[in-house]
């Protein structure tokens, strides 16, 4: 029988495509989300789009007793671990309830599951716990380092897991890194919360097109790089959520901890993403030249040789499918959103 997985943050931008990936291969998700950057209509969604009834808790995943009594009452066998806060610029404002959030989530999860049927944890780890690195491509035995506290915390938990299977038996850990995911569900029912006070350049793109901003400011155009402008790695989501089931079968069939990064390998330049997007959705934005911002290196890029080749994971979307499905979702859901919280430039 296929393992009953829970879902921590499940009803969140990647939490949500992972549970669709799940279903799709006949395993048992349960989703347990506080709803601070989530909404409940996301389970609705999920209901449509499965036609399966949606196994899930509302509750705060450091409430420990609560995750024990989920683990111990479905006999949860592989916890997948994402219940987390994730923006760089607020986690240096708050730095603490990073630690708070992150951190101590994690830490109630163990204590949660000890002695108990989960032996299994996959976290949700983030390339940001390579620093400000020159090496290109990233692979995993990269030293690992921070430029603010949401990559420390991710740090910190990673560390906790790892040292936590070493003194609990048969406890196995699988890390994944993600590079940065992308795009939507083909169906365009669920996709990244746009108010969250996350943004990234999909999300910006999105918002000029329907007319939240004006133009698209491109931070440097004379970086080392083959049109001058920044390169980083986007991966489609619903790949990022196929690698979750993946490491769970590797799991399955291992005795040792492993660790993953998870892109596309092929890294996208600023200007090669705007041009891609403008053709995928018709559009013509107006560009603004503007200033360096301090810490960008070039190339950011993965080496996704190991999930490659241990994890048998390969990208099956591209950059045209990230386009034109992260704007499908924003255009059917959230066509006149407004911010007025604390939010990424
Ligand atoms: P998201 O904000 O859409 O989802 C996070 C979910 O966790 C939300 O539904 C939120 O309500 C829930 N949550 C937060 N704290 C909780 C708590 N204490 N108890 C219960 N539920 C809680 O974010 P996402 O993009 O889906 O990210 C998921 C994970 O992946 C995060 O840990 C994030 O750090 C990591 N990650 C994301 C990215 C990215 O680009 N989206 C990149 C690298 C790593």
């Amino acid at each position: 029988m296929k393992d009953k997985v829970l879902i921590t943050g499940g009803l969140g931008y990647i939490g949500s495509h992972i549970y669709l990936s799940l279903i799709k291969k006949n395993y048992f998700p349960i989703i347990i989300d506080n709803l601070s950057t989530s909404n409940i209509s996301v389970k609705d969604k999920l209901y449509k789009i499965t036609s399966k009834e949606v196994i899930f808790h509302e509750g705060d995943i450091r409430n420990k007793d609560l995750v024990r009594n989920i683990v111990k009452n479905y006999q949860i066998d592989t916890i997948i671990h994402l219940a987390g806060k994730k923006s760089v610029k607020e986690s240096i404002i708050y730095p603490e309830d990073y630690i708070d959030n992150n951190l101590g989530g994690t830490q109630s999860i163990l204590n949660a599951i000890e002695g108990t049927t989960c032996k299994k944890i996959i976290f949700s780890s983030s390339a940001l716990v390579y620093g400000n690195t020159k090496q290109v491509p990233i692979n995993e035995s990269h030293p690992l380092n921070f430029t603010n506290p949401y990559a420390e915390s991710k740090i910190l938990c990673e560390k906790l897991l790892m040292e936590k299977s070493k003194n609990q038996n048969n406890l196995i850990v699988g890390v994944l890194r993600y590079f940065n995911p992308a795009g939507a569900d083909k169906n365009g029912l669920i996709g990244d919360n746009p108010t969250s006070i996350y943004k990234n350049l999909f999300a910006i793109l999105d918002d000029i097109s329907l007319g939240i901003q004006k133009e698209f400011k491109i931070f440097g155009d004379d970086y080392d790089t083959f049109d001058g402008t920044c390169v980083r790695d986007y991966l489609h989501i619903s790949d990022l959520a196929d690698g979750h089931v993946k490491l769970i079968e590797t799991l399955n069939l291992t005795s040792s901890n492993q660790v993953f990064n998870l892109g596309s390998g092929r890294g996208y330049s600023v200007l090669e993403v705007l041009k891609e997007y403008e053709r995928a959705n018709s559009i013509k934005f107006k560009i603004k030249i503007d200033k360096k911002r301090i810490g960008d290196v070039p190339i950011l890029k993965a080496d996704i040789t190991r999930a490659n080749t241990i994890l048998n994971w390969n990208n099956k979307f591209n950059l045209n499918d990230m386009c034109k499905s992260s704007l499908k979702f924003r255009k059917l859901h959230y066509p006149n959103y407004n911010l007025n919280v604390r939010q990424e430039d």
